[in-house]
Parts: C-alpha cells; structure tokens; sequence
C-alpha cells in the first residue's frame, strides 16, 4: 500500500516535498497537493536562497535551473531624497564568507515556484513510468476540516491517518497531512486549534507592501535603491534585468507596524483600503521618487502587502499533520531565510520519511522534529537590533546611518566581516540521507 500524502499548499516547499519524495522511492507514494488559487502561484517579488539551501538545490540537480532565471543584482544603494547614492552594499564577492544581503541566488519567486513545480511533475512522470502514482495536483481547492484518526480503518499496521473534507465537499482518508500553506497557515490552525495557531505567530515589528511599477531606463540598473525616511520608514525599487521594477514600501516602527495592523484589518482589507492606507503613511515624503511609488501604487495589479513576524512551535507535528516552511517555523523576511528554511525543512522531511518504515511515521515526525530544530533556532536569531536598526526614527539617525555606511563600506569593513563569517547558518550540518538518493 503506498503512503497517502496531502500537501496543503502549491508554493515552493510543498512542490520540493513532491520531487524529493518521488524521486525517493517512485512507487512508495501517492502524492496530492492542493493549492487554494486556481492555478500556480507565480506571484511575489525577489527572493534568494542561501546557506544550507544551496547544497540542497544542489543535490536535486536544480541549480542550472534556478541559475537560469536568476535575478542579476550586483548591490544595494543607499541614497538621500534626490537619489544620490550615499554608500553602496555590493556582492560579497570575495569567493570566501557569507553572501551579502544580494546573494548570489536572487531570485523572482514566481520563477522559484515554477522550478519546483515542473521538477515535481517530471519526477511524478518518471513515477508513473516505475508504476507509482505520483503527484496530483488540485487547483482552487482548499480543506475544510481535518479529523485526526487512531488506526488506519483500512489498513490498521499504519497505526493513524486523518480524515480530510475538501472546500469542494470530497472527503478523503490520508495517513500524513504536510500543512505547507505560509506563515498564517489554515492547516496549523485546524490541527492547533483556531486561536492557539494565530498565537505562535510573534511579529517582528515590520510591515511591508509589495508591488511592480513600469521600468524608467533612466533610473533603474542592477544596483537596487533604498531611500530611508524619518519614522523607521524605507522605500526601496529593485529593478535589474527585468522589464519592470519591483517597488517595496517598509514601516519598521512599532507603534506605526500596530496602527498598520488595525487599518488594514490585519490584510483583510479590499487591495484599493490597503493602497490608501499605505499612500497616506508615506504621503508626507519629498524625495524624488514620490510620483512614482503614488503613480506605481494607484495602477500596480499585484499589491501585497504583509506584516513579518516568526512562527514558533513546540512541536512542528500534531499526530498525523505536520508543517513545512513558513507555515512551521517561519523566520520572517527580515532573516532572509525564508526560502532557505522551507527547501532545508522539505529535505530533512523526505529525508525522515525515506529513512523510516510505513508503520513508522510517528518515528519519522518525530525525528524530523529533532534534526531540524537547531537549524530553525539559528535562522530565527535576527541580528541584534533587526529590523529597527536598520530604519531611523529621525532625521539625524539617517545622516548617522549613512555616514556609518560610507565608512564601514569605503574601509572595505563590510566584505572584511562577510568572509570571515561562515556562509552555513550556525555550523548546522545538512544530514545525509542516502535514502533519497540525491547527487552528493
Ligand atoms: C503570493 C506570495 C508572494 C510572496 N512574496 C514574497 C516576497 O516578495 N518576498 C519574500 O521574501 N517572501 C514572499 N513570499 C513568501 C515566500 O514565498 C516564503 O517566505 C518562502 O518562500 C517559504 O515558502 P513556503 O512554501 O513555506 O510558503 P509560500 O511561498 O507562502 O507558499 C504557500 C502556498 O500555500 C498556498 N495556500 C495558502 N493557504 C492555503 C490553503 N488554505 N489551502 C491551500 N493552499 C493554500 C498559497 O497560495 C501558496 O501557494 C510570498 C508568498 C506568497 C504566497
């Protein structure tokens, strides 16, 4: 009997699951996905992948690919209200340390998601060639209710299961359900409980909105900008090699994160309430960009906007449902792992899963539990005073800021420091799991 798996969630973790457990043992699993939007979820701005993430890629043989539609940025300006660069955080370019806040896998997350999405379904293809059947995936459909079962009615040697009702009304048995649905995950709240889901999640003071203005030839290059205003407030344009730019709005404060909270309803707000809201935050700003952002912001038809914050678990699993990525134990984009936790935490389930027998899936749960945790508790560790320090309050903050960023960066400080830190979060060593039979 292969092992029934429902992934709640179409977006980059829960496709990687897919591939790795296929490609693992091809005829062992029945794989659904079910992802709420009606088809692949390609929006999103720029995301990177680092630190373990990368030898993860690697062993699915997916670099090429991800190198293929990587974003080429060579830094970060910071500039003053008429766009003039006042210091310039490029590439760690030195072959040795850690990546610099442009890594060397930036990436736009639609793309990301694509990859994962194709490998999964070759891997379900070669699958079904071997007799498995594969991945199935179901577009526009979410889960209703979960029922968390003792012994499996059909087959008792499993020893659990849950018992699934789909928004479309199906019900369905399955023995593991993987919640991979991002940090306000639906699926830890069904199988935490409504309230106690919402309480893990610990916001780390910092708002941001998220949308795509028409390129200016005349401005954009693959340097990105980020102009800071008094009241820990930034925008920022991303533009690269791309035909249009991604423009990034942040309030880093918390009195104005809690007041974003309560006017845009925590989201829940129609897209046209949250633009004004945040056209009103940052209506009082003269820089040279003002146009645009209000321009960019009034026609942009992919505005998302979110407040970042961490998920903190005891446990990542409550009998058969377990979660994966932001969903279980996200570290916010303030960490700039995100991405790099739900592809390490995919590697380390299907590693559990491969490692441990059909009746052992509790064995599996548990130990993904164990290998993994040490690496989130790393992750999770924001710089000391992120992501305020990072955003003035005043006037003469900012003049201090950036004069501390001419000097650390025209003395060379910064590469200095970035190659002498390890590029792998906390020393954690990624497991080998032969099981999935992975390149090494
Ligand atoms: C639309 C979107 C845009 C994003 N943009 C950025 C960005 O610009 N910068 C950044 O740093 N991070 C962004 N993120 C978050 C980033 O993708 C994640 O932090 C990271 O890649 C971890 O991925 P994940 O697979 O755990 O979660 P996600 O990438 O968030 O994927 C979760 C998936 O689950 C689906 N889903 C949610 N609820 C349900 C449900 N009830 N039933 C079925 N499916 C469900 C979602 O539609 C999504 O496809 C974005 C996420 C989304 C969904």
């Amino acid at each position: 009997m292969p092992l029934d798996i429902l992934i709640v969630g179409g977006g980059v973790c829960g496709p990687a699951l897919a591939t790795l457990l296929l490609r693992a043992d091809p005829r062992r699993y029945t794989i659904t996905v079910v992802e709420r939007y009606a088809e692949l979820r390609t929006g999103g701005q720029q995301i990177d992948i680092r630190a373990q993430g990368i030898p993860v890629m690697r062993k699915m043989g997916l670099l090429g690919a991800v190198r293929d539609v990587v974003v080429h940025e060579r830094g970060m300006a910071f500039v003053d209200k008429a766009g003039r660069a006042k210091f310039q955080l490029t590439v760690n370019d030195t072959g040795k340390g850690q990546q610099a806040f442009t890594s060397e896998y930036e990436i736009m997350r639609g793309d990301l998601v694509r990859v994962l999405y194709d490998a999964s379904l070759a891997a379900s293809e070669a699958a079904r060639k071997q007799g498995g059947a594969g991945v199935t995936y179901e577009f526009g459909v979410s889960v209703e209710s979960i029922s968390q079962i003792e012994t499996h009615e059909k087959d008792g040697r499993r020893g659990g299961g849950v018992d699934v009702t789909f928004s479309d009304g199906r019900q369905r048995r399955f023995d593991l359900v993987v919640g991979a649905d991002g940090q306000g995950s639906r699926t830890r709240r069904q199988a935490w409980g409504d309230q106690a889901g919402r309480d893990v999640f610990h916001t780390v003071h910092s708002y941001t909105a998220y949308f795509t203005v028409p390129r200016v030839e005349a401005e954009d290059s693959d340097i990105a900008v980020v102009y800071h205003m008094p009241g820990r407030r930034m925008i920022a344009f991303r533009a690269n090699d791309r035909p249009t730019t991604q423009c990034y709005l942040f309030c880093n404060d918390p009195g104005s994160c809690a007041e974003l909270r309560a006017a845009t309803g925590g989201a829940h707000k129609s897209v046209d309430e949250q633009k004004q809201i945040w056209r009103d935050f940052f209506q009082d700003t003269d820089a040279w960009c003002r146009e645009r952002v209000f321009e960019g912001l009034k026609n942009t038809e992919d505005f998302y906007s979110h407040e970042a914050g961490q998920v903190k678990l005891e446990s990542y699993s409550r009998g058969r449902v377990t979660l994966l990525g932001d969903a279980g134990y996200c570290p916010s984009p303030v960490s700039g792992c995100g991405t790099t936790a739900s592809l390490v935490g995919a590697y380390v389930l299907a590693g559990e899963l491969a490692r441990h027998t059909d009746d052992d899936v509790q064995g599996a749960l548990e130990d993904y539990d164990r290998v993994l945790r040490p690496f989130v508790g790393e992750i999770q560790k924001l710089p000391p005073g992120a992501p305020k320090i990072g955003a003035p309050q005043t006037a003469w903050g900012i003049w201090f800021f950036h004069l501390v960023g001419w000097l650390i960066t025209s003395l060379k400080i910064d590469k200095l420091v970035l190659s002498l830190m390890p590029e792998d979060k906390g020393g954690w060593a990624l497991p080998s799991y032969p099981e999935l039979k992975l390149a090494e």
